[in-house]
């Protein structure tokens, strides 16, 4: 029997090549059980999230499973940590941090002795800028990333319902659609949400009868502000299902407040080593405890634990054995909320507005201090006069900020900008300019901030 990652795409280019839509339409109406499609891996870790097992004492044992593992087998542990470890405690005070870097200039010493090849392959972490981290991945990283994501899109009522898709796709010829019968997916084409095109996928969403919008919060935001602006009535949406990129207020803004449909995002990253997603309840992300284990750090290597402090997200994953990555600085930052929700009751760490690692969230004055972008946010009743913001710096000193002018706009609103950003960036050069469209990168991400500083 062929291994359910070969029958997958084998159905899929048959489907998309040979069958008409409507055949693919019907396939994908009648695929039901996530776990005859996502296989064995990703049942049993349906199951146990779903039925919400687990623990502290859990959390501990699968800490140790990795670390002891390491410690036996991976050099770059081998060399620096001589016995196995018996507790969490032991843990936090033996181990020191590593980071990109330093898994970078050591990479052969990270993969494990045992590696068996047949259960891994070699992937590299993204990012805008600079060298691609290469990386050794178990196979089955698909498999589980998808139960989590299943179970916490569950937050928004989803049960493997079909998601139309505004991501990265670009169509070559020229369709309107294509479909994904396997993973239940509509996609459509994000480089092209013009007037005519946003009705099409407005009526191709209402006809399929499509509740989540699985998009770029930016892909989203103009997809919303296209149909607001022609006029055209908004689908009955239950949910953006949104990740990659940084969420901004004047997106949630119209998206969620004027036209209320929720934006429910979730963190990742390409390590896997930390997957947390949105409380039902509130814009608090619960990190998953069955996922990796998960600390927040200020500089000095502290644990972050007092509500309103910002630290350093750093991650220990629990499945990759080929390449174990043990208290990995990733670069992400976190407000630390609690140690629980209040809201829904999970007693699982608890943390809110999450910035990326690109230097593309930071904003540099002249002489190299910097203010993220979190903290320039503007008052709502700014937001609900501008159809799109974003900030280019040819250099350090120089701020552009680019706006796409929305019904109201007046002189008044370009004396405020122009003051709000100079009292934040003190030595910066600040210009309002006005542009009919942002910039998008080669693959259809959007970027808060441009720079040419690298
Ligand atoms: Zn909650």
């Amino acid at each position: 029997m062929l291994r359910v990652g070969n029958w997958r795409q084998a159905v899929l280019e048959m489907v998309q090549n040979k069958a008409p839509v409507w055949a693919s339409l019907k396939l994908m109406n009648i695929n039901k059980d996530p776990e005859i499609i996502y296989g064995a891996a990703y049942a049993r870790q349906r199951r146990e999230l779903f039925e919400g097992s687990g623990g502290a004492a859990e959390t501990e044992a699968r800490l140790l499973g990795v670390v002891n593992d390491a410690v036996a087998n991976v050099p770059y542990y081998s060399d620096r940590y001589r016995r196995p470890i018996h507790s969490l405690a032991e843990f936090k005070e033996t181990f020191g941090f590593i980071d990109r870097n330093i898994v970078m200039s050591n990479i052969d010493a990270f993969v494990s002795r045992r590696l068996d090849k047949h259960f891994y392959d070699e992937g590299t972490t993204g990012g805008t800028s600079g060298k691609p981290l290469r990386l050794v991945l178990p196979k089955k990283r698909y498999q589980k990333e998808w139960a989590f994501l299943h179970s916490v899109w569950r937050n928004v009522g989803f049960d493997f319902d079909v998601r139309g898709v505004l991501r990265n796709h670009r169509f070559t010829l020229r369709k309107d659609f294509l479909v994904n019968p396997i993973s239940k997916e509509v996609i459509f084409d994000n480089f092209r949400v013009d007037g005519e095109y946003a009705k099409t996928v407005r009526d191709v969403i209402r006809g399929q009868g499509i509740r989540y919008l699985h998009a770029y919060p930016s892909a989203a935001y103009q997809l919303f502000g296209e149909w607001c602006r022609a006029g055209i009535e908004v689908p009955q949406l239950k949910a953006v299902l949104t990740s990659s990129e940084t969420i901004f207020d004047y997106q949630r803004e119209l998206i969620e407040r004027e036209l209320g449909i929720r934006v429910y995002a979730w963190y990742g990253h390409s390590e896997k080593l930390v997957f947390a997603g949105l409380c039902r309840y509130s814009n608090d992300y619960h990190v998953e405890p069955a996922y990796g284990f998960f600390e927040l750090m200020d500089e000095d290597g502290n644990p972050v634990n007092r509500a309103g402090r910002i630290g350093e997200i750093v991650g220990t994953g629990f499945d990759n054995f080929g390449m174990p990555l043990i208290r990995y600085r990733t670069g992400d930052v976190a407000e630390y909320v609690s140690d629980s929700c209040q809201l829904c009751g999970r007693k699982v760490p608890v943390i809110r507005n999450i910035t990326g690692r690109w230097t593309g969230e930071r904003l540099f004055n002249a002489d190299d201090s910097y203010v993220t972008t979190t903290a320039l946010n503007l008052h709502d009743d700014l937001y609900s006069v501008i159809n799109g913001i974003q900030y280019y710096q040819p250099r350090k000193g120089v701020l552009f900020v680019n706006i796409i002018k929305g019904c109201g706009y007046r002189a008044e609103h370009e004396t405020r900008l122009k003051r709000h950003y100079q009292e934040r960036l003190s030595g910066c050069t600040i210009e309002i300019k006005y542009v009919d469209r942002l910039i998008f990168q080669k693959n259809g991400k959007f970027l808060q901030v441009v720079n040419d500083l690298n």
